[in-house]
């Protein structure tokens, strides 16, 4: 499973509709400062199910909607889509049936966010317990955010389990079992 596409509609700095081809190999961003480089990365974070809005540097989840500058006006919703390719049948199995899967997320001013998979509607928690399962997700350390080298370096022993247990794809099997134990 690969991602293949990242689409941004209203996302932060991209008020106009953005289609990102993810080709196989590396791919590199570049450009001056502020010109979004970070905000794809957080996109991505995002249609995974991040549900810190201080992880997306915002003072509320609602600040990720573009808030208009020079002369286009603020926007009242945003989405990101992530496609998926998954031709090489590795997906959690709930999902493994099809070629692609699409995922996206959509937030509406005051309104919070609605998910979907293969355009039915979905809890925020599929979306994050399918990236789990698949060994990424919005906590991912393959996502490597600014100082974050140091903070691993300084963490405590349980919080680099945690770390290894997210790498490993076993963490969605840890919060199933939180889940049941306060059922
Ligand atoms: P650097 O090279 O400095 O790391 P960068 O390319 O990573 O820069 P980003 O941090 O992704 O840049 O983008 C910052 C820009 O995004 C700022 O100009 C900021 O005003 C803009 N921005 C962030 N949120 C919004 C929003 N909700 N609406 C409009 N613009 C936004
Ligand atoms: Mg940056």
């Amino acid at each position: 499973m690969k991602f293949s596409r990242l689409k941004l509609l209203g996302f932060k700095s991209f008020t106009d509709p953005v289609e990102l081809v993810l080709e196989p190999g590396i791919t590199g961003v570049v450009g001056p400062n502020g010109c979004g480089k970070s905000n794809l990365v957080e996109a991505l974070r995002w249609v995974m199910g991040e549900s810190s809005y201080k992880a997306m540097r915002a003072s509320g989840m609602d600040d990720v909607i573009f808030s208009g500058s020079g002369n286009r006006p603020a926007r009242n919703s945003a989405e990101v889509t992530v496609v998926l390719d998954n031709s090489d049948r590795t997906a959690p199995q709930a999902f493994n049936s099809a070629d692609t899967i699409e995922i996206s997320r959509r937030i509406e001013r005051e309104q919070g966010s609605v998910y979907r998979i293969n355009g039915r509607d979905v809890r925020a928690r599929d979306v994050q317990l399918m990236f789990a399962d698949a060994s990424t997700g919005a906590h991912s350390p393959a996502l490597v955010r600014q100082g974050q080298i140091g903070e691993l370096i300084a963490a405590k022993p349980t919080q680099r389990r945690a770390l290894l247990e997210e790498a490993a794809g076993i963490s969605g099997l840890h919060s199933r079992r939180h889940e049941a134990e306060l059922r």
